[in-house]
């Protein structure tokens, strides 16, 4: 069993949107309340943290995660990238190994080149990068990823896929024709859906539904949502097939079936 924790699953601004009183925004539905987007995944002991964005102390705290085997990141936009200096309580023992395409780990490096100094500061994140190569399956413990290429408006970035589940965040295009083989099997899809209004570097809530038809996933969770569309919203329009996740929700995902 794989056990998928929601960390965050609000866009970039988070929702609420600072200084707006929209109806989403001004909501008591704590369902609408989105932290950054991030996924803790957990499998026999192994325990994996993907994307670490702004609230990723706080994150961690209210998941309770005391341990992490390592950190995957999709890309180098920095809701997804700027709680990583909180990393630091977890590599405090040993390098604290972070998975990502070139991209991503090229702008680590830049942002924090300080998490990989040869002598280091005292107190600051110790990082061991690990590059990735699309669709070139790769494990971290008990837990076995692949990079999915996917187009975030021109940005050419991952989404992870682990067992019957993956997890593609920020996407405009999920470049099906190279990844069939890829994405087949796939059970539990996560998908970034931005809002009902055409983006042009997020799919909007009917384009990942039929992003999710075209992998033949059975299962589908909306992450990555703005505040102009209301949890009960999201859920009366596309339940059954597709739900809005939400900051707390627990998927289990059978790897056997
Ligand atoms: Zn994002
Ligand atoms: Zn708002
Ligand atoms: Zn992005």
């Amino acid at each position: 069993m794989t056990r998928i924790e929601f960390l965050g699953t609000g866009t970039s601004h988070g929702v609420p949107v600072i200084g707006c009183h929209c109806p989403v925004c001004s909501s008591a539905d704590p369902h609408d309340k989105r932290w950054r987007s991030s996924v803790l995944i957990e499998r026999d002991g192994t325990t994996v943290v993907i994307d670490t964005g702004y609230e990723f102390r706080l994150q961690a705290l209210r998941a309770g995660i005391d341990r992490l085997d390592a950190v995957l990141y999709t890309h180098q936009h920095s809701d997804h990238l700027m709680g990583l200096d909180d990393l630091r309580v977890f590599t405090s023992e040993e390098k604290l190994p972070v998975y990502g395409l070139g991209p991503v780990l090229d702008s680590i490096s830049r942002i924090f080149p300080y998490a990989f100094d040869d002598m280091p500061y005292k107190g600051v994140p110790r990082l061991a990068k690990r590059p990735v190569e699309e669709r070139v399956p790769f494990r971290v413990g008990s837990l076995e990823f692949t990079a999915i290429p996917v187009m975030h408006g021109c940005m050419r970035i991952a989404g992870y896929r682990f067992g019957r589940a993956a997890y593609i965040t920020d996407a405009s295009d999920i470049l099906l024709d190279e990844n069939r083989k890829a994405l087949e099997g796939i059970h539990t899809l996560v998908i970034g859906a931005l809002r009902d209004k055409p983006h042009w570097s997020h799919f909007t809530f009917d384009q990942a539904v039929e992003a999710a038809k075209a992998i033949g996933a059975e299962e589908v969770w909306f992450t990555h949502i703005n505040h102009a569309t209301s949890h009960a919203e999201i859920e009366r329009r596309y339940a059954p097939y597709a739900r809005p996740a939400y900051d707390t929700l627990v998927l289990e995902v059978d790897d056997e079936r």
